[in-house]
């Protein structure tokens, strides 16, 4: 198979903030792998700083996995062509993620039918996404929000982690009084503190907080999943499925992201993974265009929580072919991953 991929920058709508960091640029890098006079399958790499990637990594590791592709002929081996890369990419989750995508992509074109048909799954049965609120000034989140209400967004996940928690949740609070409410504190209170926030933030009804603590500490997430009187969820804490048995008892779930995971493979190892020790799931997702959310979607009819709005907050999405619309994600029923470059 050949192998191209090009880089390209990604606007968001607004600039988003999380209790980390804020951003107004990203890059993603679209992968195809094409056979001779036969279909090309896409794939998308969303490297995320925070895991050390980045554009200049994702191209590294996908130049060290093209020989191994460009002698491959067949997606169908999927498992042999990502044993094989697996060494080469090391970290380099977005770019195996952006492989495994392409692959299935060109396996659901080679067979005529849809990659969650390939896989079993009844799109029906997808969970309502969240739409994501950042911190930011009140005007803009109210401004936000009051989109999301016009789009019908069933479900709000919102950034927390400052002194602005309280101020923003009203907000929400007052705009949307009856969506069901998640917050985020992306990695950083300390345990102590994650239990006095979320007594305090939970008169505002919340669904569950993510990842209250930093990533490392487990126990400070079975402290505060012990006293919280809402269920904890792992995201930072789980980047892939051999992270899942040392978070039972410490988390009530998981957050499964194709670009922090390696791709729809360990997805559905760590969604397995997940299920044998009864833990929620829930399938997030960077800011990505519409061809990586798509890959993500295929394995939403499996989870319990879905957060794939990465594509909506974009300013401007090159590929069509998935919408959500009133939260609802509606995959094409085109082969493959049955997106479209516009
Ligand atoms: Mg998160």
């Amino acid at each position: 198979m050949k192998l191209e991929y090009e880089v390209v920058p990604l606007h968001t709508k607004h600039r988003f903030t999380i209790a980390r960091a804020g951003h107004t640029e990203r890059y993603a890098v679209w992968v195809r792998l094409s056979e001779e006079d036969g279909p090309s399958g896409w794939g998308e790499a969303d490297p995320s700083p925070y895991y050390g990637e980045t554009a200049d990594t994702v191209r590294a590791a996908l130049e060290g996995c093209r020989r191994v592709l460009e002698v491959a002929r067949d997606p169908f081996a999927l498992q042999e062509i990502e044993a094989a890369c697996l060494a080469d990419l090391g970290g380099a989750a977005s770019a195996r993620a952006a492989i495994i995508s392409a692959l299935y992509d060109l396996m659901g074109k080679r067979l005529g039918a849809p990659v969650h048909r390939l896989l079993g799954l009844d799109p029906s049965r997808a969970p309502w996404t969240s739409f994501t609120i950042g911190i930011d000034e009140s005007e803009v989140v109210r401004q936000k929000v009051r989109e999301a209400v016009v789009d019908e967004f069933p479900i709000l996940k919102v950034k927390v982690g400052t002194d602005l928690d309280e101020e923003i949740l009203s907000i929400v609070r007052e705009e949307a009084p009856d969506v069901r409410l998640r917050v985020d504190a992306n990695t950083v209170w300390n345990p102590k503190q994650a239990v006095s926030r979320i007594e305090a933030l939970e008169s505002f009804e919340l669904e569950f907080v993510e990842q209250p603590v930093a990533a490392h500490d487990i126990d400070g997430l079975r402290f505060v999943r012990e006293r919280s009187p809402v269920p904890i969820i792992a995201d930072e804490s789980c980047v892939r499925a051999t992270d899942i048995p040392r978070l039972v008892g410490a988390v009530d779930g998981i957050n499964i992201k194709l670009a922090k995971c390696g791709g729809i493979s360990e997805a559905l190892r760590m969604i397995h993974t997940a299920r044998s020790h009864s833990l929620s799931v829930m399938l997030g997702c960077m800011v990505e265009t519409s061809l990586g959310i798509a890959a993500a979607a295929q394995l939403a009819p499996l989870v319990d929580y879905a957060d794939l709005d990465g594509a909506a907050l974009l300013a401007d999405d090159p590929f069509s072919g998935i919408s959500i619309a009133r939260g609802r994600v509606h995959l094409s029923a085109e082969p493959g991953l049955g997106v479209f470059r516009r």
